[in-house]
């Protein structure tokens, strides 16, 4: 059993799909593991760690040749695979919505795309589950990026010249990265308030010393804990929610969004006009359509005196970790399917057909069908 992990080549891209600790681990089950020269290093792992947990370091060519498992950060272009065995699974994040023409790419190449992005939100497959592990860290940079762009302090000061007041912090959207930013903004000593569509939230936003803020009745809870789109009435709803609120905040981190779909406009121009020169928002959506109008992914965009920003992809502003998770959680994958007898994982049917977009020639994920 063969695993190849390339270097990602997305030039926003600085995470890596194994670490010497997976490698070491991927190793003890038995698989041999070969990863490309230089694959470690935007995330500050030298090619002489990998060799020393057990890896081989090579070029992409003799990293991929007959590999039956390959696994990235973002799923490789096909140019790359060529020379691994027919039918290896290509385990990585797909954007199966936003490029299907690759996941119809890899289906005419044969090979079986696993989608980590579609890991069903299940008890057990929480240790596999690469969007938390990630929109955890994005959530926590996000804070961390405001709070560098803000030209004032988080916390309450009381000096000998005066007093600093705290920084008002707003989270809208409260998954997985919404939850992590409010606990940092929290730590950083801001006042913090947040916001969802999903009323069960209303209870983790206050366990999170959070205050919850809420449209009357507005209700929009979708499948599998996720967001469903709102009507037009409640859109109106929460955008009047919005405009009471914002003018108050120095600080406003949007997160929200919709599998499948453009995220959700949360924050119109009008509304960041009412906004304190200086403040910030930071749209942790900004990749996926953004949730702010005018927002620009890796630019410092100035409106009404108000800094809007946002990256196009967080979590790699922190590699090193995110590469940790990441690869923890493929590895996690692997061994919880690895069969002793023949060396080799062998999926089951409910993880196995929600994450599998391609096999034996065709597109066979129901989510993509039509
Ligand atoms: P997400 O990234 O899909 O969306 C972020 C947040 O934005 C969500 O809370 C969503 O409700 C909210 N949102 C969407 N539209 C909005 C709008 N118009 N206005 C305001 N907020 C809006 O969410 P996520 O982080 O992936 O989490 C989704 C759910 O899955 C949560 O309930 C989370 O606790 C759950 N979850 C379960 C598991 C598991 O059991 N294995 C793992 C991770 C997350």
């Amino acid at each position: 059993m063969k695993i190849a992990v390339l270097k990602e080549r997305a030039g926003n891209e600085a995470r890596v799909a194994a670490t010497p600790e997976t490698v070491k681990k991927l190793g003890a089950l038995g698989a041999q593991v070969f990863i490309e020269q230089g694959a470690g290093e935007t995330a500050s792992i030298p090619d002489s760690a990998y060799v020393e947990a057990g890896a081989e370091i090579g070029s992409a060519a003799k990293t991929v040749a007959d590999a039956d498992i390959v696994m990235g950060v973002q799923a490789p272009d096909l140019a790359l695979l060529k020379g691994a065995k027919p039918g290896a699974w290509v385990a990585a994040t797909f954007n199966p919505f936003g490029q299907r023409q690759r996941v119809d790419d890899y289906a005419k190449a044969g090979l079986e795309a696993l989608a980590m992005e579609f890991m069903p939100r299940i008890t057990r497959a929480q240790s596999m589950d690469v969007l938390s592990s990630q929109s955890n860290l994005a959530g926590y940079k996000a804070v961390l990026a405001a709070a560098d762009q803000y030209g004032r302090a988080f916390p309450m000061m009381m000096t000998a010249a005066g007093t600093v007041s705290a920084a008002r912090v707003f989270v809208m959207g409260v998954g997985v990265a919404g939850l992590q930013a409010i606990a940092t903004a929290k730590r950083l000593g801001a006042q913090v308030s947040a916001t969802d569509v999903r009323p069960e939230t209303a209870e983790q936003i206050a366990s999170l010393g959070g205050k919850a803020v809420f449209a009357e009745g507005l209700t929009a809870s979708g499948e599998g804990g996720y967001a469903a789109e709102l009507t037009g009435e409640q859109k109106a709803a929460q955008a009047e929610l919005v405009s009471s609120h914002i003018a108050k905040q120095d600080i406003v981190i949007t997160t929200a969004l919709i599998p499948g779909r453009a995220a959700p406009r949360l924050v119109s121009d009008a509304q960041i006009a009412t906004m304190k020169p200086g403040s910030v928002i930071f749209d942790l959506a900004v990749a996926q359509g953004g949730n702010v109008e005018g927002s620009v992914a890796d630019k410092v965009v100035e409106k009404h005196g108000v800094h809007i920003m946002g990256y196009s992809n967080t979590p790699s502003h922190l590699a090193a970790d995110a590469s940790a998770l990441f690869s923890r959680n493929l590895f996690n994958f692997l061994n919880a399917f690895w069969d002793t007898e023949t060396g080799r994982p062998v999926l089951d049917e409910e993880i196995g057909d929600a994450i599998r977009l391609t096999q034996g020639g065709k597109v066979v994920n129901p989510r993509l069908a039509g």
